[in-house]
């Protein structure tokens, strides 16, 4: 009774009648149920490489009859499999003759763990992380436990203040649950590899206070001579380089202002794309915001920030599906759209975003408008890589903003061609003027009541060496783009007031030449000065001179614009609302428009004796200006019954082919005189 309350089994084995007594904590020891055992089924438990050894030893000790009394250390393996260490004390003596051998078999698995604490801390000076911060470990792989240095107290909650000792499994617990399959797969990866190689792997803890910490674990794997693997190493917490790192990584592949992901994240993610999905059509969607240099310019970065962010949030809202919304840079943004099946599908997302941004948008109380020119090229009809479907959606925007803005062009390859013709049209526009190629013709306008000219529309005509007559239709636009129409628009402005001077001289009748003014024009901040100095070279009275601006410029930014047409009209001349109905439309900002006049556009008068619609919107139109007191011209009147209907509708002014095509203006004078 008292052998079972002592810690240790004890046994006896006697070499004559060859009986083996153990005490009964055997069965504690090595978790067995068996009641009769044996010496040699002891030796079976005893780990594989130390049995031999024992075995020869205990066996000459038998054969010699040693006496001997000493104790050696040996692994077991219980009936559960564990693994445990144990002292085994031996004493041979001869007892009434007879040679016995006995001893007692300890537990020291707890104590053989401290030691390899020690041995770990050891390690740790050899890992040369000695005073850092770094937490050093060991991993028993075989026995399944992990002991740690006590700091990582300041990660996990755990009892007492020395180094702690758990199981693996309970360590693995610890880590963050994102992080644990590429964990258990570096380790596997550690676990085949040579021994003595060392390895880093990286993974999150979540601590006690539930805070994300980011741990590196450094170390090696080590082989024991008992055949034991032990992981040796030290965490060190990498959290700060780590969110340093993340911050970079986001900033590197997302857009600073707008938190959207940015063109090197989009190069990635496309490429990436078109390599696993090689056979899956897509639209690579080129957005420019076709006013924000405007805005930059004259509210400042901080708006123009903002304009972005509205706009990227524009986008986003309409939530559309298998997309992929970046800033490729400045005003330029780029949307992929995989599963595209129709263009026409693509069509109407195209037709949505454009309605959606038609509504002003309003920045720290400012209200702009933002239109935007798209361009669409179609994976891999268009283009088989990234570069090439860029560059083509890009062709097609720029088409877009060329075709007047505001909408968008799907790239096919007559775009080329048409490309072609742009870049060679800019070309010989920059040597136009040098080249006396640019002249302008007047087309007259008529009172309707009297039918007498009372003024005349300039229209700019370029006649090029190299193409012949072009259309102003297709110049302006691309000398609005590349900035010509500055030093064109100049000229036409002088040429006018010049030959208004000139005709003002050889009559008493009062008339007016209008001047078209473009969008770029206006936005110029040297434009007014020309203007009054230009009226002051050839000593003009200004209220000879109208401007023409259609109501889509006002629009696109209505306080700075009509501030600008409000100098203008100081100066004394009149202003003319141009192509009025085909843009924005709003009646309601006829009131505050420093207008004198307003064009109805030609489409409405072709629609004349054919469509009721467009005689009532002319019936209102007219109603409305008369209201305001504004002066109404028709434009592009072309037929009797034009004139006609418009006659018997109080139209003030008439201009068109009816009457009479733009004219030299040697032959517009003699309409006059
Ligand atoms: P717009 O200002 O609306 O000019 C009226 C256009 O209609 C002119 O075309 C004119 O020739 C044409 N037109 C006049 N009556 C009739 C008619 O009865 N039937 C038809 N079918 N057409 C008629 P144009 O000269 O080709 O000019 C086209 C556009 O180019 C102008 O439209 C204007 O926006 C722009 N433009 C022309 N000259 C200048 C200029 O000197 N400066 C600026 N900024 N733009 C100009
Ligand atoms: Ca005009
Ligand atoms: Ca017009």
């Amino acid at each position: 009774m008292a052998i079972d309350f002592l810690e240790a089994v004890l046994w006896e084995w006697n070499s004559e009648t060859e009986e083996f007594y153990i005490s009964p904590k055997i069965k504690n020891l090595l978790s067995i149920d068996k009641e009769n055992i044996k010496l040699l089924d002891l030796f079976s438990y005893i780990a594989e490489e130390d049995r031999n050894e024992l075995k020869l030893f205990f066996d000459e000790m038998i054969k010699d009859k040693i006496i001997d009394n000493f104790s050696l250390e040996s692994n077991m393996i219980n009936d559960l499999g564990q693994r445990i260490t144990v002292e085994i004390q031996i004493r041979s003596n001869f007892r009434d003759g007879v040679f016995i051998i006995s001893g007692m078999i300890k537990d020291i698995t707890e104590k053989k763990q401290q030691e390899n604490i020690n041995k770990a801390i050891e390690n740790k000076n050899r890992l040369a992380v000695e005073g850092s911060k770094d937490i050093a470990f060991w991993w028993n792989v075989r026995q399944n436990v992990i002991s740690l240095n006590k700091r990582i107290r300041e990660y996990i909650d755990f009892e007492g203040d020395k180094d702690i000792v758990i199981s693996y499994t309970k360590w693995r617990s610890y880590i963050y649950k994102d992080d644990l399959s590429e964990y258990d797969k570096q380790m596997m990866k550690i676990m085949s590899s040579k021994t003595d190689e060392f390895y880093s792997i990286e993974f999150r803890i979540l601590n006690k206070n539930n805070e994300i910490r980011w741990l590196e674990s450094k170390g090696k794997k080590t082989l024991e001579k008992n055949g034991d693997v032990f992981i040796f190493g030290a965490l060190s917490d990498i959290t700060i380089r780590k969110e340093k790192e993340l911050e970079n990584n986001f900033l590197s592949y997302n857009d600073e202002v707008t938190g959207i992901t940015n063109r090197r994240y989009f190069f990635k993610e496309v490429g990436n794309f078109i390599e696993e999905n090689p056979n899956e059509s897509f639209a690579v969607i080129f957005i420019d915001l076709d006013n924000f240099k405007y805005i930059n310019d004259t509210y400042g970065h901080d708006v123009g920030d903002l304009l972005l962010v509205e706009f990227t949030n524009i986008i986003k809202g309409m939530e559309i599906e298998n997309s992929l919304f970046s800033r490729y840079g400045g005003d330029e943004f780029l949307l992929v759209k995989y599963k595209v099946l129709e263009i026409d599908d693509i069509k109407s997302m195209l037709d949505n975003i454009i309605k959606e941004l038609s509504k002003p948008i309003s920045i720290n109380d400012i209200e702009v408008f933002c239109t935007l020119s798209i361009g669409v090229s179609i994976y891999p009809s268009d283009g088989k890589d990234i570069n090439t479907l860029l560059k083509r959606a890009d062709m097609a925007m720029y088409l877009a903003k060329i075709n007047g803005k505001n909408r968008y062009e799907i790239f096919d390859m007559n775009m080329l061609e048409i490309l072609n013709r742009e870049f060679e049209i800019e070309k010989r526009l920059r040597v136009a003027l040098d080249n006396n190629e640019i002249k302008v013709l007047f087309q007259p306008k008529i009172d309707t009541e009297t039918e007498e000219v009372i003024g005349f529309e300039a229209l700019a005509r370029w006649e090029c060496q190299a193409l012949g007559m072009v259309s102003p239709k297709e110049f302006i636009p691309i000398s609005e783009s590349s900035g010509l129409i500055i030093p064109i628009g100049n000229y036409i402005i002088e040429e006018c007031i010049k030959k208004c001077k000139e005709l003002s001289l050889k009559t008493n009748k009062k008339f007016k030449i209008a001047i078209n003014l473009s969008d770029v024009q206006i936005r110029s901040e040297k434009i007014l000065p020309f203007i009054e100095a230009s009226l002051k070279k050839y000593d003009l009275d200004a209220s000879y001179i109208e401007f023409e601006i259609t109501e889509s410029v006002i629009m696109k930014y209505p306080e700075k614009n009509i501030e600008k047409l409000k100098q203008l009209r100081k100066l004394g001349v009149s202003l003319a609302l141009d192509d009025f109905g085909t843009g924005y439309s709003s009646l309601s900002y006829l009131r505050i428009l420093p207008i004198d006049s307003l064009k109805i556009d030609k489409s409405f008068i072709d629609g004349i004796v054919i469509e009721e619609k467009s005689e009532y919107i002319i019936d209102t139109i007219i109603e409305l200006s008369h209201y305001l007191n504004l002066i109404v011209v028709a434009e592009g009147v072309e037929t009797k019954e034009q004139y006609d209907y418009l006659k018997s509708i109080n139209c003030d002014l008439l201009q068109g082919y009816y009457f009479s095509k733009p004219l030299e203006f040697a032959d517009a004078e003699k309409m006059l005189l």
